[in-house]
């Protein structure tokens, strides 16, 4: 199984919505407990790099903004418990990624999940015209704009700042705390961050953090995703730093420098630590250069958004004949790169439509008749079906291809054939 996640660029800070592909080693996780007021408390969920959390305890239980990694909530569940009495009755998903709302399958035992609307589209996975399907852990409620939750004696408010890290960003206000919990739309001590294939707008994430700092008090804290809390001028300062050498990049690339150009360049010299932390400069760069695409709609749309609308409306054989024309009149216009169709074949098998898969499939291999992938994904398809014949004869091709895939040889050996 080869799921590629795009050109893999962003994801090390925040990895797309998916639960299936990771196997997390438990002994690795760990909890840090920090007392923010007399009920608030930051925990940071900790495996490799840390997410923040925000518990709120007391009368009336716990609350929790964000839940963390996977392999991070029991940990993070033992803690909240040992914090007070209550269940964990509210969680709020300050935003889709899925280092923030990975453990939501475990809260939702015992609390009901709050987020922007968008939220849970993304986390039940709808994909351009595929509608989503049901998880567990899914936000239970949703709202556009903004929501007021009273709990444990303070007004606890919601405020979507639309499409800058995310498409469904929101605030989550402490009221009389004085804590502001940003999420991910600032990354205290690091370049910042906007996810501009899933929606997000890097212009609109610095305009968001300017609005931020007007729209809260100027002694409250603010804490974010994985950095230190900061206060007001320090935000300020951050925001700063993001504009001046955003502009610097961009500057770099309408002279027509590449991105390998511009990070071998000393462009970011006085900048060096803020590329140490989660954003690391070529991120930060990368990330310049997305917008700027975006900006000159040199960024296709993907083929999967007609193929997924023919597909839903039409059916398969009639999305099979809207891609081949498509690809001879308009190949400007979308995006047919391998993991396109490879991403599409994975969501179908995730709603159970195996047949459809398989097309989808078969038209990579059509594409992309040198990859390695595009064979092995086509055989896991066969092979869920339980055409094992099939199955060996696409990961024996996929091998050919790649000598390196292991993924191929595994599954060969789980059929009962060894490489030739
Ligand atoms: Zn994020």
């Amino acid at each position: 199984m080869k799921r590629l996640l795009g050109t893999g660029i962003l994801l090390s800070v925040f990895s797309l919505v998916s639960f299936s592909q990771t196997e997390y080693d438990p002994s690795e996780a760990g909890i840090s407990v920090v007392q923010l007021t007399d009920k608030l408390y930051k925990l940071q969920c900790i495996s490799g790099t840390y997410t923040n959390t925000i518990a709120s305890v007391g009368e009336d239980g716990i609350l929790l903004v964000d839940t963390g990694y996977p392999q991070t909530s029991s940990p993070l569940s033992d803690a909240l418990h040992k914090l007070g009495d209550g269940n964990i009755r509210m969680v709020i998903n300050t935003h889709e990624h899925s280092d923030h709302i990975g453990a939501n399958a475990v809260f939702a035992q015992e609390a009901i999940i709050v987020s922007h609307e968008r939220v849970r589209q993304a986390y039940r996975g709808q994909y351009f015209a595929l509608p989503g399907i049901d998880r567990p852990g899914a936000p239970q409620v949703v709202f556009k704009d903004s929501l007021s939750l009273y709990f444990n004696g303070e007004e606890i408010r919601l405020q979507h700042y639309p499409g800058g890290h995310t498409l469904g960003d929101i605030v989550v206000h402490f009221t009389d705390s004085k804590v502001v919990f940003v999420g991910d739309m600032v990354f205290a001590g690091c370049f910042p961050s906007a996810d501009i294939t899933r929606g997000g707008d890097l212009n609109r994430c610095l305009e968001n953090t300017g609005q931020i700092i007007r729209d809260y008090p100027t002694d409250a804290l603010f804490v974010n995703g994985h950095g230190p809390d900061y206060r007001a001028e320090q935000l300020k300062a951050y925001l700063d730093v993001g504009t001046t050498t955003s502009r610097l990049i961009r500057n770099e690339i309408e002279k027509g420098q590449s991105m390998d150009d511009i990070i071998a360049s000393d462009l970011l010299s006085s900048w060096k630590e803020w590329g140490e932390g989660v954003v690391s400069e070529r991120e930060w760069v990368a990330c310049v250069y997305r917008q700027h695409l975006k900006e000159t709609h040199q960024q296709a749309t993907s083929i999967c958004q007609p193929l997924t609308e023919a597909i839903v409306t039409a059916g398969i054989e009639d999305a099979l004949e809207l891609y081949a024309n498509l690809k001879v009149h308009h190949p400007e216009k979308y995006s047919f790169a391998e993991d396109e169709l490879n991403t599409l074949g994975y969501r179908l098998i995730d709603r159970g439509r195996i047949g459809d898969a398989t097309e989808i499939f078969k038209l990579n291999v059509a594409a992309y008749p040198e990859s390695g992938n595009v064979y092995d994904s086509l055989a896991e398809a066969y092979m869920i079906q339980g055409d094992n014949a099939l199955a060996i004869e696409y990961y024996q091709k996929s091998l050919e291809k790649d000598p390196s895939n292991s993924n191929a040889e595994a599954m060969l050996s789980k059929l009962g054939h060894k490489k030739n």
